[in-house]
This record gives structure tokens, sequence and C-alpha cells, in this order.
């Protein structure tokens, strides 16, 4: 048996691990590397293994930096099956049409450019047939079902916590010679305790676990109280008739903070205040949440109880059209506006913001991870005067920040996970996670009694007998 690590090594985008066994080349996850652009567009483009070599591809869950560049594998002539949980396959397939629309239209911008220069014009990563062809390669497996994908090899998926349908993946491994392995592969570790989702689980008896390390070297705040710091600024703006702006991931954040809104109002502490969400794909994502209650914790089942769903709320209503949008600008406060793209990078927050910033009654309600050289960086960061869409502007609007909405495990959430799942544990690797995170938990799992520990780099292959 062999396992060769292609992507999310040594870094935390582009996941992607093929394991050998039993005569079959299966990948774990097919992910985007998202970085720098033309370093991501030649990375992307340059899939590590032939895709017509490979037999089964098992997807932990729906992120773009794990599922998304199976349309590729699929244009290229990979003709197997794709197994995850429904819920992943319901999400890939709103995430990845909305991926393919962002690229293909990043890429004609440049290909315009490429063009006026006389240079040979750049062919999509794939398209949208591409999409429908993985589509019908899709195949769901149930959560703690034992699936024979070929013989000899068995699939079990359990809950990771992390995203809806977000999975722990375990595969048994028999071999001709009677010897057995057990696979674990953490994918995205989510948050303990988090919103609306089940915890992550522990499935015991692995002796190869590869472990995501994207936190391993922090800790999250405490659990600052959400709902209260919420409140606090909803009454602000309502008293002053002014926009409160969050922007937010489409899917995983957006759900948090409506179900947030949604205990306030269960409460009797929301004002009748209006609530926009503004992505077409956060509304996606939201219907495909509501419909997939068997994946709700107990709090969240306890909302259905009183007859409401945990991802809805009053006075909330989807934004459609770009129009519809824009329509908001004039519209006079007070509101409550979610919009995408978590980092304010694109999409239609970024309008939001122009015309907001400038202000001081309005509030800028940051909830999410904001990566360096991004406009929501700039805006933690309170650079004023701040450039948006190349006009300076006065950041007037106060910022705040959430910092306990972290989709991931910290360094405590992903120990107490390996130390139940890693009693049997004789080799195991830090994956997903920069070089420095990947060190810090190389450290911790040799601290926390594991005997083999590596910190694999791209193209690194381990042989098993
Ligand atoms: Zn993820």
């Amino acid at each position: 048996m062999k396992l060769t690590f292609l992507g999310a090594a040594q870094t935390t985008t582009g996941s992607m691990h093929l394991l050998e066994a039993c005569g079959k080349r299966i990948l774990l996850d097919c992910g985007l590397y998202q970085g720098h652009r033309k370093e991501a567009f030649e990375r992307n483009r340059n899939l590590a293994v032939d895709p017509k070599t490979i037999d089964f591809v098992i997807l932990s869950h729906a992120h773009i930096d794990h599922s998304g560049n199976l349309p590729q594998l699929v244009k290229k002539g990979f003709r197997g099956r794709v197994f995850a949980r429904g819920q992943t396959i319901e999400l890939c397939d709103v995430l990845l049409r909305d991926s393919c629309f962002l690229q293909n239209r990043d890429l004609e911008y440049v290909n315009k450019k490429r063009r006026a220069q006389g240079k040979a014009l750049f062919e999509p990563l794939y398209e949208e047939r591409d999409v429908d062809a993985l589509m019908q390669l899709m195949t769901p497996i149930h959560r703690h079902v034992p699936t024979e994908i070929a013989p000899g090899i068995t699939v079990t998926l359990f809950n990771a916590g992390h995203i809806l349908g977000s999975a722990l993946v375990q595969i048994d491994v028999t071999g001709g010679k009677g010897h057995h392995h057990r696979i674990l592969f953490s994918g995205d570790l989510g948050q303990p305790n988090q919103p609306i989702l089940q915890h992550y689980e522990y499935p015991e008896g692995a002796d190869i676990v590869l472990i995501e390390s994207t936190y391993a070297d922090r800790l999250h705040p405490s659990a600052e109280s959400v709902q209260d710091k919420l409140e606090m600024l909803i009454n602000k703006v309502d008293r002053h008739n002014a926009k409160l702006l969050i922007p937010a991931f489409s899917v995983g954040r957006t759900q948090q903070i409506i179900y947030f809104l949604n205990r306030l109002h269960a409460a009797g502490k929301l004002p009748k205040i209006p609530i926009y969400i503004d992505s077409p794909l956060s509304r996606k994502a939201t219907e495909i949440y509501a419909r997939h209650e068997s994946c709700y914790n107990e709090e969240a089942l306890a909302v259905l109880r009183e007859g409401k769903s945990p991802v809805m709320v009053e006075g909330m209503k989807f934004i459609s059209t770009p129009q519809e949008s824009m329509a908001l600008n004039d519209q006079p406060g007070p509101m409550i506006i979610i919009a995408a793209s978590g980092m304010c990078e694109g999409g239609r927050v970024v309008h939001h913001l122009k015309q907001i910033v400038t202000d001081p009654w309005n509030v800028i309600l940051i909830v999410g991870f904001q990566a360096e050289n991004t406009l929501g960086r700039r805006i933690v960061e309170e650079r004023n005067p701040i450039r948006i869409l190349g006009e300076e502007l006065p950041l007037n609007a106060r910022v705040e920040t959430i910092n306990a909405l972290s989709a991931h495990a910290d360094r405590d959430g992903l120990m107490d996970w390996y130390d139940r799942v890693g009693k049997r544990v004789k080799h195991a690797f830090a994956v997903h996670g920069e070089p420095e995170k990947v060190e810090a938990m190389r450290k911790l799992l040799v601290e926390h009694g594991a005997p083999d520990v590596r910190a694999p780099v791209p193209g690194q292959t381990f042989m098993f007998e």
C-alpha cells in the first residue's frame, strides 16, 4: 500500500492525496490551490496525476480547496465514481458552478488583455458541462455505513463538524496476505460546539492518521458572547437608522449568523429590522442547510421543535438580482445586510462597503479570518482612507470583529480529537497547514505519543507493508 501527498502538504489549499491499494488508485479530495493568481493558475492547470489512471475519489467536504479541481479531473478523462455524503454532493452542485462562473469571468478579463497584447489566449480550467458530467459520477455514502468501493477497500464516513456534509474519512484496506490497515483522514475538523451542526466524531482503531494543521499553533479566543455583541450592534444601527454590514462566506458562516439572529428574535431581543441576505449562493446554501435536519445538533433541533427553522429568521429576505442589490444603496436604514464574499475581495459586499464606509453611524462587522492583501484585512486594520474599487474613501463607519466563529478546531480541539482516535496509531501525517503550523502539529503529535510522525512535502510517497 502506498500513500502520496500531492496537495495541502505544507500549505492549506489544494487538498489532494493519492492512496494506492489492492490494485486501485484512489484520490482523497481534489481541491483547488488558492493563492497568488499566477501561481494558482499554473498549479491548478497541472494536475499531479493522470486523471485516466484514477479509479475513485473520496471527497471529505464541499469547500473549493477540497473539491474545486474535480471538474478538471473529469474534463481530462476521469470516469470513476466520486464518493461523498449527500449534503456534500448538493453543496458541490452549487459551489462548483459558482466557482466555474467566477473563474471564467476572471479569465475573460485576462484574455481580453492578452488579446490586445497579441498573446495566446488561455483555455478555461473547466466549463459548466464538466460540472454536469462530474455530478453524474457523484455517489452518496451515508454516514456510519461501511461501503465496499472495491474488493478489499471499505470506506466509512463520520461527522467532521466543519460545514454541512463534512466528513472524516475512514478507509479499511485488506491486502492479499491478510494485512489490514485502517486509514483515518480528518479532512477539515470543525470547532467543537459550533452552532447548528453536530460535533465531530471519534472513530477509533486507525493505524494511519492524516490530520489537518490549520490552527495547530493557536487557541481560539474563548467563546465571547456572539449573540450579545450582535444585539448591541443591531440596537445601535436601529437607533440611528443606520446599516449593519456583515461580510460572510456563503456556506457555513452566513447560516451561523442567521442562527444567532434567530435566537435573538426568540428571546425578544431583535428589533423589527429588515435583514437582507445578499448573495444567490448564500440563498442556495441556506436552502440546503434548511433541508438537512439530520445533521443538526441538539440546540438546532430544539429550535425545530419550536416550529422554526434554525437557518431562517423573521424579517429575512434573500436578494436575487444585482439590480435589487444596488437598490439597497438608496434605501434608508435601519437594515442588516449579510453579503458575500467573506474577505470582501469581490462580489456584492464591495459595492455595499463603498456606500456605507463614509457614514459614522454605520457598522461593518467582520466575522471571519481575513487573509493578507485583501480588502477585508485593510478594513480590520482600519486603514484610513480606504481604497475600494480604485477610489480612496474616508473610513468613518465603525469596524467591529467577532473572532469566536472559526470553522476549524484550534490546537486543543485538534489534540482532543487525536487523543481519542489515535490510540493505535503507528504513522501520523500532519497536512493542511502552512509550514510553521505543520511543524507545530508534528511536535504535538510526538508529544502525544505518535510513534512515527511526518510532515510530508508535495509529491512525497510512503509505503506500508
Ligand atoms: Zn473546509
